[in-house]
């Protein structure tokens, strides 16, 4: 990878590791329940979230898609966050292919949803409600600047789903990295959901592909949801291959990525006109935006970094903007990037 490329750790590319491991990947009729690696993969996923079983699917949207599915029928609600990824940007999903009604609470800045309004939300027994059927986390918070939403929050959020007998479901694109920097193992997070999604392709570098785990036969019904939304693939192993490597090898170094959403996270604080909250630097992620009186448009800024440094800069709408790390982006491409910054906001 020879630019900076921040706007996403989806950018990542698939490790060497990884090419090698795609090109000797035994391989079946995954439909067919025919490949072994996808086997190994799906086998490794629910031990890794403490859950019975797995399947593989080849997107975070189809694994949220596919949990909505499994946990609710038409006519059943939501209850989301409004910042949450489910909500915002995956097409709308849950209501156009379910028939799910989503029911938003007001995120906090921390990614968490306050307990008492999540228990108001849920509807009497009576004919003139949808049904409340589940509940859905994100951890970590995407919108919320990758927040850590801490295990006894989600325990909390647990014990109010089981006093009204719903299902809680984890959207856990970047679990891992709730993980690491919690310092503790993933099952300490997924203990307290009964289903929870992960993505393969962001920070952990794989081309392709998310699991979703839960119960036997909870992912038996996912299963079914994949192949009606058309996502049963058949020699998957290909992809699978790569995230066995993925979760074999690119988890405790997530710890890395960490370390340097830090370190730009500070240089960037000590240009005049970001503004950033380090406080709100917690995993990969590093959100800030351009103070009003900064003479440039947010469309400038991202247009000379790439042009005259090679940085590629995500926005946010607004004057905000947000910056990933990720493998491909060493301490070494962090300070290059931070020289960048310094250049085209006058501050070198
Ligand atoms: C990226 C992301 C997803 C969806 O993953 P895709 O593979 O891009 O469909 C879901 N939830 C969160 C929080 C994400 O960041």
């Amino acid at each position: 990878m020879n630019n900076i490329d921040l706007r996403s750790d989806t950018v990542s590319w698939p490790t060497p590791a990884m090419r090698e491991a795609i090109a000797k990947a035994e391989v079946g009729d995954d439909v067919w329940g025919d490949d072994p690696t996808v086997q190994r993969l799906e086998a490794m996923a629910a031990e890794r979230t403490g859950k019975e079983a797995a399947v593989f699917v080849p997107s975070g949207t189809m694994a949220n898609l596919a949990a909505a599915l499994a946990h609710c029928q038409r006519g059943d609600e939501l209850i989301l966050g409004h910042l949450s990824h489910t909500f915002r940007y995956e097409a709308g999903g849950v209501a156009v292919l379910g028939g799910i009604h989503p029911h938003t609470i007001t995120n906090q800045p921390d990614g968490t949803m306050n307990l008492d309004e999540m228990e108001a939300a849920i509807r009497p027994d009576n004919p003139h409600f949808p049904r409340s059927r589940a509940i859905f986390l994100e951890n970590t918070h995407n919108i919320c600047g990758g927040a850590v939403v801490p295990p006894v929050y989600m325990a909390g959020v647990r014990s109010l789903a089981e006093r009204h007998g719903l299902a809680v479901h984890l959207d856990g694109a970047r679990l891992f990295n709730a993980a690491v920097a919690l310092g503790c193992p993933a099952t300490d997070l997924t203990r307290h959901v009964d289903s929870v999604s992960f993505c393969l392709s962001k920070g952990l570098c794989c081309p392709v592909g998310s699991l979703l785990c839960g119960t036997a036969d909870f992912v038996s019904q996912a299963r079914r949801a994949r192949k009606l939304l058309g996502g049963a693939m058949r020699q998957a192993g290909v992809l699978a291959a790569a995230g066995i490597v993925a979760l074999e090898q690119m988890i405790d170094r997530l710890a890395e990525d960490h370390a340097n959403a830090r370190r730009l996270a500070e240089g960037l604080a000590d240009i005049p006109g970001v503004e950033i909250n380090l406080d709100r630097v917690q995993t990969n992620l590093v959100f800030f935006s351009l103070a009003p009186w900064v003479p440039m448009e947010p469309a400038q800024l991202i247009e000379r970094l790439d042009r005259e440094h090679n940085v590629k800069l995500g926005s946010r709408g607004g004057r905000a903007f947000r910056a990933c790390l990720h493998y491909w982006i060493t301490p070494e491409r962090v300070e290059m990037a931070l020289v960048g910054f310094r250049a085209v906001l006058g501050a070198a």
